[in-house]
């Protein structure tokens, strides 16, 4: 599933390409109806004859303002992309590569949104656990107030942070980090390298991290989380980025994806994969304290 730096990414590639674009036709295909919303001809009546006035993301979710009052809403969600293709045929890709984008629409295209220009967006999703919706500013705002602030948002400071730790002390460590409402945007992958990078064990709870802990930790977020951006995300098998490319962090990684490998700090550890509620943690039990 896309992090937010892949998010990012793809929101990087598409804001320039469907700004100020009138949509002339939107298409949902029939096993796809629930999940647009409110309901497809109120999805198809919300957008066509519509520009797209702005392009916006929070955490993983992505924004489409129509208007002052509406907005489209995208989650990708495990298997879902998006792909624009401009009269040229260069192609932009965000999400999972699941179809040649040169053969779109596919038997995967669940929401096609034709331009007055002859250009195309298109929502392809193999699993289907992505969703469409429009949103009235309220809803918009219930939605939005699900995220914390997110480890690149400029109010994101160590006291912001240290009063987050505050609050929810029992918690373990990783949990904490994976939280949505607590910190937006940070997932697996980047939850262990942050982690990593601060020396700290998953399985610690908030409360038994020394204030040189915290601080490590809270610098470990933010740089990772900018790092990501920078080399536009981590692809594996599933992932390209929204210029059709792959992204570059996966050469970054230092503990996420590397189960029963040697540590590359300590050189003792093997990194180990356990399972910590419903989702894993890699970490070296060695140098992670
Ligand atoms: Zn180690």
């Amino acid at each position: 599933m896309p992090e937010l730096p892949e998010v990012e990414t793809i929101k990087r590639g598409l804001d320039k390409q469907i700004i100020n674009k009138r949509i002339s036709k939107v298409s949902i295909e029939k096993s796809f109806i629930k999940k647009v919303g409110p309901s497809a001809n109120a999805f198809k009546k919300a957008l066509e004859g519509k520009t797209i006035k702005n392009v916006a993301r929070r955490s993983k979710l992505l924004m489409f303002e129509i208007n002052k009052e509406q907005s489209l809403i995208v989650h990708l969600k495990m298997t879902g992309q998006l792909v624009y293709r401009p009269k040229n045929n260069k192609i932009v890709v965000g999400g999972h590569p699941i179809a040649g984008p040169q053969n779109l629409p596919s038997k995967f295209t669940r929401v096609t949104i034709q331009f007055a220009d002859k250009t195309t967006l298109f929502f392809n999703d193999v699993r289907k656990f992505g969703f469409l919706k429009i949103v009235d500013r309220k809803e918009l705002n219930e939605a939005l107030s699900k995220y914390g602030r997110e480890p690149i948002d400029k109010d994101f400071n160590f006291p912001h942070f240290k009063s987050l730790i505050d609050k929810s002390p029992r918690k373990k460590v990783k949990s904490f980090l994976l939280e949505q409402k607590i910190i937006a945007g940070l997932g697996n992958i980047y939850a262990d390298e942050s982690l990593f990078v601060a020396k700290v064990n998953p399985e610690r709870r908030v409360d038994s991290l020394t204030k040189s802990e915290q601080k490590l930790l809270f610098v470990a977020i933010v740089e990772i989380i900018k790092k990501a951006i920078k080399y536009k995300g981590t692809t594996f098998s599933d992932y390209v980025n929204a210029k059709g490319g792959k992204g570059n962090f996966q050469k970054h990684l230092q503990v996420y994806g590397r189960n029963k490998l040697e540590c590359l700090r300590c050189k003792k550890g093997i990194i180990t994969k356990i399972k910590l509620g419903s989702r894993s943690a890699s970490f070296c039990p060695i140098c992670q304290k």
